[in-house]
């Protein structure tokens, strides 16, 4: 066997919570997954409990997971940037899922530093820098990972140079970051030249930094700006430069999360019903293309 890390996006529901999480992420084959602690499209959040935590806990242990890697996504709606009439709002819900976190016993939540919305790119980068110190100030012994984004409409955290200014003017031990494949190819890196990538990364911010990747293909060519995600290696990226990235030694005890789409009925349909996540797994591990695994998923 070998020790990769490989998880996908799994739910997280009222009645079961992470003991659900937990079965989910088992019945795709991983040793590591991620989940909001809710509905990503809003913030409402049920109450935690203890039990479902415990039974979770004994389940990751029998089937060899390390809580330490597992992540939570924060809800895309909370917007740091933009100090608008929801900026307090979005401060206060990120402290309460930080406190979720801490209770549920998950290091990391990956958020999506958030869009200007008018502001201004510094304007924005100043409002974030000053939530999540505002945030952070309490330790509670959970990373934030912010997530290197695609950079549709007004986003930021798009460059390396973006993330380095909130991350060294935060100034927080427990300030990290997210790399998502999907993304930097639409904010206009390479994969392909991921070293290069990797090498500008660790001069400016430091690879130590880094705690998490998603792994997805993407739908649209380099510098698309669009971030909509494709199946792995049925996408621009492929599969060669993503597997690259999977086996990249510098991160071999980060975990890897799939966030690529489910599988449609067939070519026409737009229901997204078949989870892929079982199927990928198995091909990464392979190391070898399928280029059969859609129609093998519909088949099942
Ligand atoms: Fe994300
Ligand atoms: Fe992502
Ligand atoms: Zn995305």
């Amino acid at each position: 066997m070998d020790n990769l890390i490989i998880g996908s996006h799994v739910s997280f529901n009222k009645n079961e919570q992470l003991l659900g999480s937990v079965k989910e992420a088992i019945s795709y084959k991983s040793t590591t997954f991620m989940f909001y602690t809710g509905a990503p499209q809003n913030t409402n959040r049920s109450e935690l409990d203890d039990k479902l935590i415990e039974e979770a806990n004994k389940l990751m242990i029998d089937n060899n997971i390390d809580k330490s890697k597992v992540i939570v996504h924060a809800p895309y709606i909370i917007n740091l940037a933009n100090d608008g009439k929801s900026y307090d709002f979005a401060i206060n819900f990120l402290k309460q899922e930080i406190s979720r976190c801490s209770r549920l016993g998950i290091k990391n939540i990956v958020l999506h530093p958030g869009s200007h919305v008018g502001l201004g790119i510094q304007k924005g980068l100043d409002n974030i820098v000053f939530a999540l110190k505002e945030v952070l100030k309490e330790d509670k012994g959970v990373n934030i990972l912010l997530e290197t984004m695609a950079g549709k409409g007004s986003e930021l955290g798009t460059t390396t140079d973006q993330l380095k200014y909130i991350i060294d003017n935060v100034n927080s031990d427990n300030l990290c970051v997210c790399l998502d494949t999907c993304h930097l190819n639409d904010s206009g890196i390479d994969i392909n030249e991921f070293d290069k990538y990797i090498e500008d990364f660790d001069k400016k911010i430091g690879i130590s930094k880094i705690k998490c990747i998603h792994v997805n293909d993407s739908l649209n060519p380099i510098s698309s700006h669009k971030d909509r995600h494709a199946n792995i290696g049925f996408g621009t990226i492929g599969y060669d430069a993503l597997i690259k990235v999977i086996y990249n030694p510098l991160f071999k005890d980060i975990p890897k999360i799939l966030e690529t789409p489910y599988v449609t009925k067939d070519d026409t349909s737009k229901e997204k019903i078949y989870p892929p996540y079982k199927y990928e797994i198995e091909m990464i591990r392979k190391k070898v293309f399928n280029p059969d695994m859609i129609k093998q998923i519909r088949k099942e």
